[in-house]
């Protein structure tokens, strides 16, 4: 066994589905059940050739844990290893993953604010479900999705943007529909995901434009064009 695989638990894709342009998959592991966990956490993947010397990692949101099972959902955007090997991932198959990790969860405030496209709703849909009810009652999020078959099951207050087949990167409509949002005077704490420069021209906006201090914008590029494999 290299020294890299000893990092990784082995873990079974128990199911798969895909539904619009995500694939949901189920993966099971005895260590995934002992593993901590908090909503917003993410995996590492190798989803490079068996055998190979090194691994290529990608990374994905855990959207639920039931027992020794978590469920991801990938956003199948291209010809990337990631979306190609989560596009072909069938029961049965096995997979080298890292444990959930990562600083994208929620603090605690008096409202949150969710902002971001298809692939940051995957963190966002654990993020909303365990926040207490009153906070979530209070919360909003604004989603862009290419069209109504990305809509991911998001407990709360939720603005959908629809870009129809335009790119997006740098996407002036999810910020558009962050700068008309109706907000209460008093900053929350807001989480910006997805594309990195459209993540930077929205807490740009939250910062510089409605006056909220930098610590309570948690930002987390999650990809951009020409980059791979972000993190
Ligand atoms: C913390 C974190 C959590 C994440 N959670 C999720 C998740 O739950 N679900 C999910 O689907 N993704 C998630 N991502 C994003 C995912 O890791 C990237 O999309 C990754 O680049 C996919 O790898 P790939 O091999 O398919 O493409 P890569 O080889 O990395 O990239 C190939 C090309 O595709 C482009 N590209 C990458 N992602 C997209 C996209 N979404 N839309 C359009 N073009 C793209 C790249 O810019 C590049 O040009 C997360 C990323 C991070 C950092």
């Amino acid at each position: 066994m290299k020294l890299w695989e000893r990092l990784f638990v082995r873990a079974t894709v128990v199911e798969a589905e895909t539904t619009g342009r995500f694939r949901r998959l189920r993966l099971r592991a005895a260590a995934l059940g002992t593993a901590d966990w908090r909503p917003g956490q993410q995996v590492r993947l190798d989803v490079g050739a068996k055998g190979a010397m090194t691994p290529l990692l990608r990374t994905y949101s855990v959207w639920s844990r039931a027992g020794d099972t978590i469920e991801l959902q990938a956003l199948l955007h291209g010809d990337g290893p990631g979306a190609v090997w989560m596009g072909a991932a069938q029961a049965g198959d096995e997979v080298l993953l890292s444990k959930p990790k990562g600083d994208f969860v929620t603090r605690p405030a008096a409202y949150h604010l969710f902002v971001g496209e298809e692939t940051a709703s995957v963190a966002f849909g654990p993020m909303l479900r365990a926040l207490p009810a009153a906070e979530r009652a209070a919360s909003r999020a604004v989603v862009e999705i290419d069209g109504p078959a990305d809509r991911l099951d998001l407990d709360g207050d939720v603005t959908w943007v629809e870009r129809a087949g335009a790119s997006a990167a740098s996407s002036q409509r999810l910020l558009k529909a962050v700068q008309t949002l109706d907000l209460p005077q008093e900053p929350g704490h807001a989480y910006v995901a997805g594309e990195a420069r459209t993540v930077q021209a929205v807490r740009q906006h939250l910062v510089h434009d409605r006056g909220w201090p930098r610590r309570s914008v948690l930002t987390k590029p999650f990809w951009t064009p020409g980059k791979r494999g972000m993190e």
